[in-house]
C-alpha cells in the first residue's frame, strides 16, 4: 500500500536541491518511480515529499558539443536515449543497450539518471558507460563537481550522491577514431546476471587501446584495468591468447558474488566467455577479422 506523501515539482535544480535539504530524510528524489514507488509500495521505504526531477527544464535532454561529447540529461528516459539520432549513429553500443532494458513500459518512464543513483547492482548502463570513460555532474544549491562515473557507485543500492545533491548530466566523450564499442549481456531473471561492456581501438593491426568493465556480477560495475592492460597493444594476430588471459583476469577481478542471478563461479565463467564475444563483436563492426 502506497502511504501519501506530497510531490513537489521543483522549476531548478536550485529550487530541487533546496527541498532536499529543507525535508532531509523525509524527501527523496523521484524521476520515472519505476525503482522508488515499487520499494515505497512494498513499504521498504517511505517518504513524505518525493522531488520530481523531470519538471526541471532542460534535464531531459540530449546534445552533442562540438568536441562529439554527448550529454545526457539526467531526466531522458531510456526510451529518449534508445531513439535518439545521434545516440544511434554515432553511440550505437549505447542504443543497442538501452533498448535492451527492462520492458518498453519501463524504458518510457524510467531514467538513465534514475538508473544510476538507484545502484541496484544487476543494472546495464553502469558498464557500459564506462568504457566511454562517462562523467557524471552532481549538482546542488550553489556547487557542482564532475566525476567519472566509477566514483558515483559506492555499494549495491549505494552511491557517493550527498543528501541535498542531484545527478544533473551524463558526458558521454566519443571514441577515438577506428574504435568500436559493445555490450553483452546474460540473465535469466528480469535483469542481467552479467554483464561485460568493451571498448578497442585498432591501429596498424594491433589493439591500440582497450577498456573493459563488468557489471551486475559484484556490488557495483567496475573497469577491469589488469585485463585492459593485458590487451593494449597486442598483435590482432595474438589475440586469441590475449583475450582469454584477459577474460580469466576480468573473472578473477569483477568480485563476483552468489546470489539469486547465479553462483559466483557461473558468473565468472560467463565474464570470460562474454568478454571474448564482445571484442569479436567490435573488432568485427570495424571490419577486423580476428584470428580463430
Ligand atoms: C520490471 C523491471 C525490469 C528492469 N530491467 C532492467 C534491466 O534489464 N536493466 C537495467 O539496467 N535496469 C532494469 N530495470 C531498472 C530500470 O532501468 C530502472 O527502474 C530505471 O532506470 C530507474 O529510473 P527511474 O527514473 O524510474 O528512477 P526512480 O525510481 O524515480 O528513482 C530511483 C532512485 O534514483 C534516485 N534519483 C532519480 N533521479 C535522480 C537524480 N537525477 N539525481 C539523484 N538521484 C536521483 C531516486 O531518488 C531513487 O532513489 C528494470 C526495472 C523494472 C521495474
Amino acid at each position: 500500500m502506497l502511504r501519501p506523501f506530497e510531490l513537489a515539482e521543483p522549476a531548478s535544480v536550485g529550487e530541487a536541491s533546496a527541498l532536499l535539504a529543507r525535508h532531509g530524510e523525509a524527501a527523496r528524489l523521484y524521476a520515472g518511480g519505476t525503482e522508488l514507488l515499487l520499494a515505497m509500495k512494498e513499504g521498504l521505504v517511505h517518504y513524505d515529499y518525493l522531488v520530481n526531477v523531470k519538471t526541471i527544464p532542460g534535464l531531459g535532454g540530449l546534445r552533442r558539443d562540438g568536441d562529439g561529447t554527448l550529454r545526457i540529461g539526467a531526466a531522458a528516459t531510456h526510451r529518449a536515449v534508445e531513439r535518439d539520432p545521434v545516440v544511434r549513429e554515432h553511440f550505437t553500443a549505447l542504443a543497442r543497450m538501452e533498448a535492451d532494458v527492462a520492458n518498453v513500459r519501463v524504458r518510457t518512464v524510467g531514467t538513465l539518471g534514475g538508473n544510476l543513483c538507484f545502484a541496484e547492482p544487476h543494472a546495464d548502463p553502469g558498464a557500459l558507460l564506462q568504457v566511454f570513460d562517462a562523467t557524471v555532474r552532481l549538482e546542488r544549491a550553489g556547487r557542482a563537481r564532475t566525476l567519472p562515473l566509477e566514483a558515483l557507485f559506492v555499494g549495491p543500492f549505494e552511491t557517493c550522491l550527498e543528501g541535498d545533491e542531484l545527478l544533473t548530466e551524463i558526458a558521454v566523450p566519443p571514441l577515438p577514431p577506428r574504435s568500436a564499442a559493445a555490450y553483452l549481456k546474460f540473465g535469466f531473471l528480469e535483469r542481467p546476471s552479467v554483464g561485460v561492456a568493451v571498448a578497442v581501438t585498432v591501429a596498424d593491426g594491433h589493439f591500440a587501446d582497450a577498456r573493459v568493465a563488468v557489471g551486475s556480477v559484484g556490488p557495483v560495475p567496475r573497469r577491469m584495468r589488469e585485463a585492459e592492460a593485458v590487451l593494449r597493444e597486442k598483435a590482432i594476430a595474438e589475440s586469441p591468447a590475449a583475450l582469454e588471459e584477459a577474460g580469466r583476469l576480468a573473472a578473477r577481478a569483477a568480485d563476483a558474488v552468489t546470489d539469486l542471478h547465479g553462483s559466483a563461479e557461473y558468473k565468472e565463467h560467463l565474464v570470460a566467455v562474454l568478454l571474448r564475444r564482445a571484442f569479436r563483436q567490435a573488432l568485427a563492426s570495424l571490419g577486423v577479422r580476428e584470428p580463430s
